[in-house]
């Protein structure tokens, strides 16, 4: 598919779509972004469009204790419900922290 772009690098061809349920999942080979293809943007709790998107890290537990950045998913914070979150992708405009670290 040609619309399908690459956020994060603008890649084009090196895409892999992977299909759950109603949701195609896209993974940029290039930079390892994630995204899901074809989703209106969209406050999960509340129902808001007018939702940014951020990059969140997916982190990964190394050997040893050091956690490392793996790559990044594209994810979209709601004024409504996440204000913190989107001030603090405002503020450091670097990627935000992952939901949940590995144990
Ligand atoms: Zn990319
Ligand atoms: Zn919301």
């Amino acid at each position: 598919m040609s619309d399908l772009v690459c956020t994060n690098c603008g890649e084009e061809e090196n895409l892999l779509g992977e299909q759950v349920d109603e949701v195609i999942t896209i993974t940029c080979e290039e930079c390892g972004l994630v995204w899901d293809r074809d989703l209106t943007p969209r406050c999960r709790t509340c129902g808001r469009e007018d939702v940014r998107p951020a990059f969140q890290a997916i982190v990964e537990k190394s050997r040893g204790t050091q956690l490392s950045i793996q790559s990044m998913k594209l994810v979209y914070l709601c004024p409504g419900c996440n204000p913190e979150l989107l001030a603090r992708w405002i503020e450091s405009n670097s990627p935000l922290p992952p939901d949940e670290l590995p144990i």
